[in-house]
């Protein structure tokens, strides 16, 4: 099996930026000849061949597969909201030949059980990767510590109790300790539950308007300043999941400085809403950590642009119509982001915030170095390859996605830039020609 990717645009962050052809053979990258054309392939192997696949990308981009190191899968236990297949497919259509799932199914993933079952049905299904984050505790209860050693084995890439904080400094001290001597990173859902209390969206104008209980910026910034105290303290690494706020930013940028192991991601909703989006979105704008003010979105263009946000991740939250159409107190948080980020996220290199390069970075390299896995496009390496045209444009009709779900913000925009092709180790797991638009 041999496929080739003519004429595109290839940016392989550190490596490579310009235009070349690849040549895919058996699952890996053979051949990379900057314009031109790859040499013939040999006849017994012409392109007649019904196996063989010349893909023309000129005009297209061609990146290391997407990487999403945050999403949810439902799988075990919910899924009406989404499964480990539909998940994967929405993935795929999303441009993202890999994504790491946080460990709040039921029953939660703080098991080798449940971990090994994430695994095994995502190898059968053969369409992305995907890499299971376990548990930081027992049931994500925050107190009693999971087995670290036993999970790793079992194939979790990193330890989370996203959805929750882990709220005892002592045990996230504890954590981080053991985490980081099985050369794993804990990722951290920053959030004191005290300040946060029952509040239903962010803290200020909005909130005031609607009548809406409010969760302060505090409540997030004060647990991002704790993990780099404990950072600090244990020479542990640790990654701050969702960013939201510009006081993270801050706290996370002078952390950087100082050479804390801090590393951080944000969502496209985050960059790209408000606390407004409440307004016209209802509970499809209902996250945690919330939508923000117009200061705190630029922020994290600012923490983008310089650094300080490493990586972009979706934080893909499905919940189905029995959770979001019911009063904004009472409905569940988190939106669909898998088959948006892309769009979403280019648009941050049109209004200049980022250059291409470093979206990449952000959407690839960083998640893949941050949890160890690969990201490249280099000879020799696994072809997981995203191709992006970016003048592609239509309008988001979340009826046609890929996911289970349909809680998105993004309904009826017109977007530009999306993903054509993904393939997963030299596979086409999705091609837009043949599935058509979204
Ligand atoms: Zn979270």
């Amino acid at each position: 099996m041999q496929i080739r990717i003519n004429g595109g645009r290839l940016v392989d962050p550190g490596h490579f930026d310009g235009i070349a052809d690849i040549l895919i053979e058996d699952g890996r990258i053979v051949k990379i000849v900057e314009i031109g054309a790859v040499p013939d392939l040999d006849p017994a192997s012409n392109t007649q061949h019904p196996e063989h696949r010349i893909i023309d990308a000129s005009g297209k981009i061609v990146t290391p597969g997407l990487i999403d190191m945050h999403v949810h899968l439902r799988e075990p236990g919910h899924e009406y909201k989404e499964t480990i297949e539909s998940g994967c497919r929405s993935a795929a259509w999303g441009g993202f030949s890999a994504v790491c799932c946080m460990p709040n199914t039921s029953p939660v993933n703080d098991s080798r059980q449940v971990t090994e079952y994430i695994r095994a049905k995502a190898k059968q299904l053969n369409l992305v990767r995907v890499f299971p984050v376990a548990a930081v505790s027992k049931g994500i209860e925050g107190r009693v510590l999971c087995d670290y050693d036993e999970l790793k084995q079992a194939g979790a890439v990193a330890l989370s109790d996203d959805g929750n904080p882990v709220m005892n400094s002592q045990m996230m001290r504890t954590a981080m300790e053991a985490a980081r001597d099985l050369k794993l990173n804990v990722i951290s859902h920053c959030e004191d539950i005290s300040l946060a209390a029952d509040g239903a969206m962010h803290e200020g104008a909005v909130a005031k308007e609607m009548g809406y209980t409010g969760i302060p910026s505090a409540s997030e910034s004060i647990m991002v300043l704790r993990d780099i105290a404990l950072s600090e303290l244990t020479h542990a690494p640790v990654h701050i999941a969702h960013v939201s706020a510009a006081e993270s930013v801050r706290a996370i940028r002078d952390a950087k400085a100082r050479g804390v192991k801090v590393t951080a991601e944000t969502a496209p909703h985050y960059f790209t809403l408000t606390e407004k989006a409440v307004k016209d979105s209802g509970t499809h704008a209902k996250m945690n950590p919330p939508l923000r003010t117009e200061a705190d979105r630029e922020a994290l263009r600012e923490g983008l642009a310089d650094g300080t946000i490493d990586a972009i991740a979706t934080d893909h939250a499905p919940h189905s119509n029995k959770e979001k159409d019911i009063a904004f107190g009472s409905a569940a948080n988190g939106i669909i982001g898998l088959e948006t980020a892309v769009s979403l996220s280019l648009k941050l290199v049109e209004d200049g915030v980022l250059s291409l390069t470093r979206l990449v970075e952000k959407m690839s390299t960083y998640p893949a170095r941050i949890l160890g896995l690969e990201s490249g496009l280099r000879v020799g390496q696994t072809a997981d390859v995203t191709i992006i045209d970016p003048d592609l444009s239509y309008t988001v009709n979340a009826d046609k996605f890929q996911s289970l779900s349909r809680n998105t913000p993004f309904e009826g925009w017109q977007l530009k830039g999306w993903p054509v092709f993904t393939l997963v180790g030299g596979r086409i797991v999705y091609e837009y020609a043949k599935e058509g638009s979204n």
